[in-house]
């Protein structure tokens, strides 16, 4: 299979922050990437702003170091690294002053596509927004692109959509999570709208309930005071795992648009129930042998952040009335992995009562390690033992099924900012399903808040509290194992 790697437009990206952890771990290895992968073109140029005193050859080391540090070497020849770095300029500026910002309107050019990376706090993307369209830098096509948090709760997400709708119009506006740039998550479309097999079980009728892990191995790192502000409430569930249950249970768009494909989405984030407090378990990780505590890791032993959530999450409309969501994601987890399973109801009648080895079909989407899919059927196992089923999967690894292309699976970030320059909003968040997503979790964060609530400790290395157990127990189910 040859890989088809179609080239963008030329453009100028300016990435506001271009010296912080972001740009440095993704946002440029992804850029170099693409370049290898010959997709950037030569008039492409890519501009870093920050505080930081560096001029263009300072900022080119800066960068080569970065791509040294967070790229394997043999995926980083010093030829093509040098022909990367030639695309590679650099503004100091300050986003809450006026310094800096005349040059930044000498290099951008109105003659190409023009993307700004707000990879800053999102206290600065209103002084960024307000600035590039005061200083007459971001025509009125320029693209803007902002990360997560995108707010702390309904309030503050409303306020900051409120300072970018000041200067840039919904259409011009990337609001990234990265787990939509994820190829199985995509795929996960794919295969629901794509293949007559799976859609019409896809309901109710015959999804028993359907299962959404985000497992980590880590602690909280050097994220602590960050993190303690939010916790896995706000940092996973409200955008990643959201944004997961509604390509899962959205209904199929009209076209694959982007417009037509986030308004359905919303509709799901509008379907979404109350959650009670009976149907959730916060947790928060215990030292291990040789690790800290979560309260030690973020330096508050009084902490009532949650390090782990496990919920019970009902959709409200004629598809899915009946069928249960089980979300879970924690940190200090047995194994690092992502996966959603469909579990599929038992067929109505077994007429193999006396075979050993009953189980569900279920449809399994990793999303790391080794994205894929896998759909385990029942089988007889070969032989003349009598009528014996054995589960077997039907195995969809990308890297098998396609190849050298499918080992090659680009990096979510490097798809969505080839998106951003090629103005495909599909895989990025609308500013109202941002909104809607605050407005179900806020009232579960207040809930804790009012109760006094204090999240149960769990393992380092477990599977997450014991009480996360009978969330499926007491409706006769059991989680998947953590595995890798
Ligand atoms: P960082 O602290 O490492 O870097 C911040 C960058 O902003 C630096 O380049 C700094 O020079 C620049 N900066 C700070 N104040 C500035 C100012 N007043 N004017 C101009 N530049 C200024 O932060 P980060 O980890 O790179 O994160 C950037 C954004 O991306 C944050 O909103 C963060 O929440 C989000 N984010 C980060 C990650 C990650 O993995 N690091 C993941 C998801 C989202």
């Amino acid at each position: 299979m040859v890989s088809r790697v179609i080239p963008v437009d030329p453009f100028d990206l300016v990435i506001f922050g271009g010296t912080g952890d972001l740009a440095r771990r993704k946002i440029l290895p992804s850029l170099f990437r693409r370049f290898v992968a010959g997709q950037i073109p030569d008039e492409a140029l890519i501009i870093g702003a920050a505080r930081s005193d560096l001029d263009q050859a300072g900022y080119r080391s800066f960068v080569a170091e970065a791509l040294t540090e967070f790229m394997p070497e043999p995926q980083r020849p010093a030829e093509e690294v040098t022909r990367f770095l030639a695309h590679l300029d650099y503004v100091q500026l300050d986003a809450t002053g006026d310094q800096g910002w005349a040059k930044m309107k000498e290099l951008v050019r109105d003659d190409r596509v023009q993307a700004f990376y707000f990879s800053v706090a999102p206290s600065l993307f209103g002084a960024i927004a307000e600035r590039l369209h005061r200083f007459g830098i971001a025509r009125p096509d320029a693209r803007i692109v902002v990360e997560k948090p995108f707010g702390h709760d309904l309030e503050s997400a409303r306020a900051l959509n409120a300072a970018l709708a000041s200067h840039f119009a919904e259409g011009q506006i990337y609001r990234i999570d990265h787990y939509l740039g994820k190829e199985t998550v995509q795929n996960l479309m794919a295969v629901r709208f794509a293949n007559i097999l799976f859609e019409p079980l896809w309901s109710a009728r015959y999804i028993d309930h359907v299962e959404i892990t985000v497992a980590e191995t880590v602690g909280v790192g050097g994220r602590g005071a960050y993190y303690d502000q939010s916790g896995a409430m706000r940092d996973m569930v409200q955008n990643h795992m959201m944004q997961l249950v509604c390509l899962i249970a959205m209904e199929a768009p009209y076209k694959f648009d982007p417009d037509a494909v986030r308004d359905e989405k919303l509709k799901v984030i509008h379907a979404l129930q109350p959650v009670g407090m009976d149907d959730i378990v916060r947790g928060q990780y215990r030292a291990g042998a040789d690790t800290l505590s979560y309260a030690e890791d973020v330096g508050n032993p009084a902490s009532t952040t949650e390090s782990y959530i496990a919920m019970k999450v009902e959709i409200a409309n004629w598809r899915w009335k009946g069928t249960p969501f089980y979300l879970r994601t924690g940190k200090r987890l047995r194994a690092r992995t992502s996966e959603i399973a469909i579990v599929f109801k038992e067929v109505p009648h077994s007429i193999f009562h006396d075979a050993i080895g009953w189980h569900e079909n279920v449809l399994a989407i990793r999303l790391q390690p080794n994205e894929g899919m896998t759909l385990s059927v029942m089988i007889k196992e070969p032989g003349p033992g009598g009528m014996r089923l054995i589960e077997v999967p039907l195995d969809m690894s990308f890297a098998e099924a396609l190849g050298a292309e499918g080992a090659d699976i680009p990096d979510a970030y490097e798809r969505l900012i080839m998106d951003v320059i090629r103005g495909n909003q599909t895989l990025f968040m609308r500013g109202d399903e941002v909104e809607a997503a605050w407005a179900w979790t806020d009232p579960i964060i207040q809930g804790w808040e009012e109760q006094g609530d204090r999240p149960r400790l769990y393992d380092a290395g477990s599977s997450g509290p014991e009480d996360s157990l009978m969330l499926m127990h007491r409706d006769k189910r059991r989680w998947r194992e953590i595995s890798e």
